[in-house]
């Protein structure tokens, strides 16, 4: 673990907020920023001169190596505010544990405990006005590294930037979500960095989530690249099977991305005395359930939505059809969650934590 250099974080605040010029009831996801960002650089073997600061562009080298060999790592978590007005973050030790897992893999340097979490608080009681209470309503955050050094020489660079950002948010509907098998694409490989969670990841989704999207679905369920036999993700998404009662997901390995909301679906459901088997599920048994009828749901897991159903899936050219589930698991581990987010709710396995 790299040691702070234990510079104090220095502060410089803005003039005069922008807030008056964002419009809350017409956000679109993750596009407006509030007043103020962190910024901490990594040189001569440490991260120095953390830094809160205006939000605004940044001037970097275009030999920076993030440009040419895709050395960045990201987090996303979210903030909320409580009726009371009170705001706290969800499980925030997860992301900062979970950014340096990944930036190890990426082979970047890992950052500090005491600034991540100093400059995190901070900044989110700076720009506390951005967080709304109300359903739905929330703080997203960005935290993410990339390799400023310049040089595209092939090699990790010596110098990073460390940043936090935050988007005020509103409910995240993903509407009817149809999504398809992928039976030739993948998303990760066993020794790749699927379960990082690398900027370069979701670069390669794209594109053959756009072939998906031109066929009229939304997302693919991403399946093990050797052979297309297991379901593992859900677009960016963590994903569950509900077949009867019991709830499936695939296990964690170095294919998957250990996902701060799984890991919560996961702990209410053996709460709830809901059966939960995290194994690896076959494309064949969900088919094979879909068709039966024991299929009841299918739903994705992550910080945007939360819980995200899906309404349909098509598996080489055949679609499948989920029945609606007004009171299905999908709906019950939402509001489960979302009531220990925002306050409303006891909190029995510690997850909230008070920022202010
Ligand atoms: C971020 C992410 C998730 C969800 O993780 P959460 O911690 O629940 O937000 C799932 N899969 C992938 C590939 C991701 O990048």
């Amino acid at each position: 673990m790299n040691s702070s250099t234990n510079q104090k974080l220095e502060i410089q605040k803005v003039e005069s907020s922008r807030i008056a010029e964002v419009d809350f009831n017409n956000l679109t996801f993750g596009s407006a920023f509030t007043d103020h960002m962190f910024e901490c650089d990594y040189k001569d073997g440490e991260w120095q001169n953390p830094t809160i600061k205006p939000y605004g562009p940044l001037t970097i080298s275009p030999a920076a190596k993030v440009f040419h060999y895709g050395q960045a790592v990201f987090e996303g978590m979210k903030a909320f505010k409580d009726d009371n007005g009170k705001v706290w973050l969800f499980r925030p030790e997860q992301n900062y544990l979970r950014i340096n897992k990944s930036s190890v893999r990426l082979a970047i340097p890992e950052f500090p405990r005491d600034v991540f979490f100093e400059a995190l608080t901070t900044l989110v009681k700076l720009d506390k006005e951005w967080v709304k209470p109300g359903q739905g309503n929330s703080l997203y955050i960005r935290p993410f590294v990339i390799a400023t050094q310049v040089g595209v020489s092939a090699s990790p660079s010596s110098e990073y930037k460390f940043m936090i950002l935050m988007s005020p948010a509103q409910a995240y509907y993903t509407g009817d979500v149809k999504v398809v098998i992928a039976d030739h694409y993948s998303r990760s490989a066993n020794g790749g960095v699927g379960a990082a969670k690398a900027a370069g990841n979701y670069g390669a989704q794209f594109f053959p989530t756009n072939l998906a999207r031109e066929k009229g679905f939304q997302q693919v369920i991403w399946t093990d690249a050797s052979k297309h036999e297991y379901l593992e993700e859900a677009g960016t998404m963590n994903v569950f099977f509900r077949v009867n009662d019991t709830l499936l997901t695939a296990p964690i390995s170095d294919r998957i991305l250990d996902g701060v909301t799984r890991k919560s679906v996961i702990a209410l459901a053996k709460n709830d005395n809901i059966a939960v088997e995290e194994r690896p599920v076959s494309v064949a048994e969900i088919v094979e359930a879909a068709k039966n009828g024991s299929l009841k749901e299918i739903f994705g897991a992550g910080t945007a939505a939360v819980i995200s159903p899906v309404s349909a899936f098509s598996y080489q050219e055949t679609i499948y059809e989920l029945e609606k589930q007004e009171d299905g698991f999908a709906t019950r581990f939402k509001k489960e969650l979302m009531d220990i987010q925002y306050n409303r709710s006891e909190d029995p396995f510690g997850w909230r934590y008070e920022v202010v």
